[in-house]
């Protein structure tokens, strides 16, 4: 056996990006959640061949200060949580530190900010392994652009696995339709290869936030879709659930919010199952764009890299009051109404 040895901080990042990079529509995820934590409210993502060759996005949040560029690319480093109790109630997307780390492992990647405090920006590039970021004054506006040009320029075995652009730009929207839905007082743009895909103007009032939905989901999903608003012991469910006449072949429109976060869950996808079950034929599926807002201490989001699953500390409490508020809502409409009557 040879010795044991440290592996280099970069290498070590590349084999944690393996966690968190998947592919170009995991690097949008991480961005624009940086971006909303940062209390971005306007988003704009340019994309250029399906994310392989550039993932741009750009926030008017917060920002970076000069010192803490090169620290923001580091692991482990996050201006997000500092202690246990912290990370006992996330109240924020991130908070692992790995995903700047992670990205500027397998690409090319600058990033530009401005905090406010100065007239002009900073930036840092870092092309995979190369180390050390130096910083760089930039023009930029108060705010955040992140460039990341070229995935897995430097680990061709994981580029391999890329699919076609078209496959890549179809799993980009799917995760910028996630956030977009998530976040209706801030807006958001997407471009690919300099087409306007999507422009949803900020807004929280019923009108914006009815296109938003209409236009993310599709218009035949809003005219088939009951919105409820249901608060009980703290939880609250608020969103669209779709009729049993707006039931599709695949689960594909099924969006479950947890405190702004998306996620998939068993406990949730059995309740919802149960509520639709004596409505729905065998083998279709719902649809559904839902919030579901509860203590951040009753749920912990620590549970895998990408966040994508929760835990919930009163499983049988969330259960019943999803089950029961749904169910309720489809059993007041009556066979034959388009569920406007009863709003
Ligand atoms: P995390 O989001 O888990 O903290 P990241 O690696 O995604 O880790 O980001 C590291 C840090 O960089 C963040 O904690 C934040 O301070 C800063 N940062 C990243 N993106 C932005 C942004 N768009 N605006 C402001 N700060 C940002
Ligand atoms: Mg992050």
């Amino acid at each position: 056996m040879a010795k044991i040895h440290r592996l280099d901080s970069r290498l070590a990042n590349q084999i944690a990006a393996g966690e968190v990079v998947e592919r170009p529509a995991s690097v949008l995820k991480e961005l624009l959640e940086n971006a909303l934590d940062a209390g971005a409210r306007q988003i704009t993502v340019d994309v250029e061949q399906g994310g392989i060759k550039l993932v741009k996005v750009r926030d008017d949040g917060g920002g970076i200060g000069p010192d803490d560029l090169p620290l923001a690319l580091s692991r482990h480093a996050t201006s997000k949580i500092q202690s246990q109790e912290d990370l006992e109630a996330i109240g924020t997307l991130g908070f692992r530190g790995e995903a700047l780390a992670a990205i500027s492992s397998v690409s090319r990647l600058t990033l530009a900010s401005n905090d406010g405090d100065q007239p002009q920006g900073w930036q840092v590039t870092v092309e995979g392994r190369d180390m050390a970021p130096s910083v760089a004054p930039a023009a930029h506006p108060r705010g955040t652009t992140v460039t990341m040009r070229d995935l897995f320029f430097n680990t061709p075995a994981r580029r391999r696995f890329l699919r076609t652009e078209k496959t890549e730009f179809n799993h980009l929207e799917e995760v910028f339709r996630r956030v977009a839905l998530s976040e209706f007082q801030t807006g958001f743009r997407l471009t690919h290869n300099q087409k306007v895909i999507h422009q949803l103007p900020a807004g929280d009032d019923a009108t914006l936030r009815a296109a938003r939905v209409a236009r993310l989901c599709g218009r035949a999903f809003m005219e088939q879709a009951l919105e409820v608003d249901i608060e009980h012991g703290g939880l609250r469910l608020h969103g669209w659930m779709g009729l049993p006449t707006f039931s599709r072949a695949q689960a594909d429109l099924q969006y479950f919010y947890v405190n702004g976060r998306v996620i998939r869950d068993k406990v949730v996808s059995h309740a919802v199952r149960q509520a639709y079950s004596d409505v729905l034929y065998h083998g279709r599926h719902p649809a559904y764009v839902l919030f579901f807002e509860v203590d951040p201490a009753l749920v912990d989001v620590n549970v895998h890299p990408t966040k994508h699953e929760v835990r919930f500390r009163e499983q049988r409490q969330v259960h019943d009051f999803l089950f029961r508020t749904l169910h309720r809502a489809i059993a007041e409409v009556r066979p034959g109404d388009d569920g406007r009557a009863e709003r």
